[in-house]
């Protein structure tokens, strides 16, 4: 393949990116107001006025307007170029990887059903789950195709089935703590969607790197949310509990250092057990799709 083939392709699957990416922002901002995603035409939320068609440019648009609207001068949410940006790069790092083929095209179907899936997961904790079927279906096809040189057909079964009953077995483990469920529906079905995709073994490895990814949003979030809520229980075991780790890890690793971290470990556990008993439902929902997401495109820009 000769180079300015490669770039020729490049550029256009970098100018696909934004205007799919634009309309990513249409579907998601559409699904979680339940409005047709082809009607009505494009207009501001604010004063309802119709768009003229450069307001729909991706980016530039958002940039010449300088983030407001052009009619009302109400401020646009810097979600959508962020979209449209993230998909064209997400897009683009498939094609550098896995150049002219059916597994970029593929990996492109993938890549957008997780974007539209963590956005709505992450705005409003919504996830539609006949994207994750679609993606689901296409993993399935793409094992199933002659000419693919990846899983085949019985890893991809045995991936769908795994993913649903782990993560769906980890959901229902919260009937047993908290009454409720620990996971929305919805990572049931992207996990096994994830499978069919990936066979099953590269599916144990992606949630394991989902896992950290969670870890990572997670903690965070948890730990503003005690401090916003002056939670100093958590906040002083917490604080005790990392102590702990710190020094068994670095100087101390002994029974009385270990003994500080399974104390203070344990003893964090039930504050949060019982805090989850107790709060409303804000509070417990972790949003695993995003780390769903994450782990998956670790995988496939750094694994395969
Ligand atoms: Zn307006």
């Amino acid at each position: 393949m000769d180079i300015s083939f490669d770039n020729f392709v490049l550029f256009w699957i970098c100018i696909i990116g934004l205007c799919l990416g634009s309309f990513y922002n249409v579907v998601i901002l559409r699904s979680l107001s339940n409005e047709s995603i082809v009607f009505p035409p494009s207009k501001c939320p604010k004063c309802n006025h119709k768009l003229f068609w450069w307001h729909n440019i991706p980016i530039f648009s958002y940039l010449i307007l300088k983030g407001k609207c052009y009619f009302c001068g109400e401020k646009i949410s810097p979600q959508y170029p962020i979209i449209e940006f993230v998909t064209m790069i997400l897009f683009a790092l498939t094609f550098l990887k896995f150049g002219f083929s059916l597994f970029t095209l593929f990996v492109i179907i993938w890549i957008s059903c997780l974007i539209i899936m963590t956005m709505t997961d992450l705005k409003e904790k919504v996830v539609d789950c006949n994207i994750a079927i679609i993606m689901a279906l296409s993993g399935i096809l793409y094992n199933f195709t002659p000419f693919c040189n990846w899983y085949g057909l019985k890893m991809s079964f045995l991936g769908l089935i795994l993913g649903i009953l782990i993560i769906e077995s980890i959901a229902r483990l919260g009937y047993l703590f908290v009454g409720k469920r620990a996971m929305g529906e919805a990572d049931t079905y992207v996990a096994g969607a994830l499978g069919a995709i990936l066979g099953w073994e590269s599916l144990l490895l992606t949630l394991g790197y989902s896992l950290v990814a969670a870890m990572v949003i997670i903690v965070p979030m948890f730990l503003y949310n005690q401090l916003r809520n002056k939670n100093i229980p958590i906040l002083i075991t917490s604080a005790i509990f990392t102590i702990s780790i710190i020094l068994f890890k670095t100087i101390f690793e002994n029974w009385l250092t270990y003994g500080f971290v399974a104390i203070s470990g344990l003893t964090l556990a039930a504050l949060i057990l019982k805090g989850l008993k107790n709060k409303k439902e804000n509070n417990i929902y972790l949003p695993f799709v995003p780390a769903l997401s994450a782990g998956t495109l670790y995988f496939i820009f750094f694994v395969i």
